[in-house]
């Protein structure tokens, strides 16, 4: 019988009974195959790779990452609850060290759901990275976390998330939002005012191949996670980038994600995206799987590969190089505008419109952060819809102070309810969550 190396954990959930519509690419066929491989190739056979049952996530799990407007179950199935659990389950059983690497192959996924939820975005509701982190920070007394994100979309929403988390690494690769959905994730995206330098945007170009791809986790990702360090490396496993995606325009490959999967050796891996159900989906799962498991990948591949065929341009190569460049020089600077930031500035604003594509829903948003000296800053967001729906949201940061804690709690009982229809109040030092209504 084959033994893992390592020792893997699983958490399967194709969510049968869930779809947005029956014809929408998020659907449950999304991981029948995969299961059909799975089982096909003996994966649950082999010694040392586990099945977990998903936990359902809490309302508490939901209420540390999340403003749902009007409330949480206005935004979420069951299903969904489902989905972000699974990826708790796989996470205590890494922690707990029944596993050394932990897979939560679940669905719907989450990197567009952004802090504040009004609806579906890029077929997201709720963050299941996001749940899935907070949760470890308060059970197992987690501080620095590296996301590294690497669907073919930009993870928006995680970035929203973490945007002013000094002790949340973000790295994203993605296809270049001027080519995709949702548009943003630029290499100036570096994050808010107080945690400059903790997100980084990779920007590919269409067709990018495994070279590029790899060039990009050995020159980049690999060198800053080095420097950040982290104690714990979660990947965003969006499987979108393969070549035979529908909705996605790059050549990636099950040996190319493998490879990668090997290289980033993340301790939880988390699905996000992927559409190609039947050409893409079960090879790729099956590669990041052996691979996670220190097992050998090198006969996964599809029936129709041709590396030839799929081969990225020169130009590419060379658009790649530069951007390393760029990348790295980026963050290097990161640390002075951090300072400068704090010598300048009390309060840092910024307006923004953010579209639930899947739902049809505009959101107008201002945010307020106080640029704090003592800690990452108290937070308000001024939220309302093209709906009429108005609330306001005051997040309190995890290591606050005391001047930002009683900032936020005053921001939260003065906010006039004849404004507003909902007024929340997220105070992650107390672990509470309040709400005034109209
Ligand atoms: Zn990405
Ligand atoms: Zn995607
Ligand atoms: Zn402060």
């Amino acid at each position: 019988m084959l033994t893992a190396p390592r020792k893997l954990g699983l958490v399967f959930f194709p969510a049968f009974d869930w779809a947005i519509s029956p014809t929408h690419p998020e659907r449950e066929e999304r991981l029948l195959y995969t299961q059909d491989q799975v089982f096909e190739e003996g994966v649950l056979d082999i010694e040392g790779i586990e099945e977990f049952k998903p936990d359902l996530a809490t309302m508490q799990d939901l209420r540390r990452v999340h403003f749902c407007a009007p409330d949480e179950w206005s935004v979420v199935t069951e299903s969904h609850l489902i989905s972000a659990g699974g990826a708790k389950t796989i996470a205590m059983s890494v922690l707990d060290r029944k596993v050394d690497r932990g897979l939560a192959l679940v669905r719907p996924p989450g990197h567009h759901a952004m802090r504040v939820v009004h609806g579906a975005r890029g077929f997201c509701n709720i963050n299941i990275e996001a749940m899935m982190v907070e949760f470890l920070r308060d059970a197992y007394k987690i501080d620095r976390v590296a996301i590294v994100d690497t669907d073919c979309h930009h993870g928006d929403g995680t970035q929203d998330i973490y945007w002013h988390d000094p002790d949340t690494l973000y790295i994203s690769l993605h296809q270049d939002g001027r080519t995709l959905y949702p548009g943003t994730g630029f290499p100036h995206e570096l994050g808010g005012p107080t945690a400059v330098g903790s997100t980084i945007n990779i920007p590919l170009l269409p067709r990018t191949s495994k070279e590029g791809f790899l060039q990009v986790i050995d020159g980049i990702v690999l060198p800053i996670l080095k420097e950040f360090q982290p104690e714990l490396v979660v990947n965003s496993a969006g499987q979108d980038n393969h070549y035979t995606d529908p909705i996605t325009n790059m050549n990636f490959c099950a040996q190319g994600y493998a490879q990668l999967t090997e290289r980033l050796d993340a301790d939880i891996a988390v699905l996000e995206g992927g559409y190609s159900i039947e050409g893409a989906l079960p090879y790729v799962n099956l590669g990041i799987i052996l691979a996670m498991a220190g097992l050998d990948y090198h006969t996964v591949r599809e029936p129709d590969y041709d590396p030839v065929k799929i081969r990225q341009s020169e130009d590419t190569t060379q658009y790649i190089d530069s951007l390393v460049g760029k990348v790295i020089e980026y963050w290097r600077e990161c640390p002075d505008i951090l300072e400068k930031n704090r010598n300048t500035k009390k309060f840092d604003e910024r307006e923004r419109t953010i579209f639930y594509d899947t739902d049809n829903i505009l959101e107008n948003q201002r945010e307020r952060i106080r640029v704090c000296r003592d800690c990452s800053g108290v937070l308000s967001v001024d939220s309302l819809t093209d709906r009429g729906y108005h609330i306001f949201a005051v997040h309190v940061p995890r290591k606050a102070c005391k001047a930002c804690q009683e900032l936020g709690r005053e921001w939260f009982e003065t906010a006039n309810l004849r404004s507003y229809d909902r007024v929340f109040l997220q105070d992650r030092l107390e672990r509470e969550y309040l709400i005034r209504k109209r």
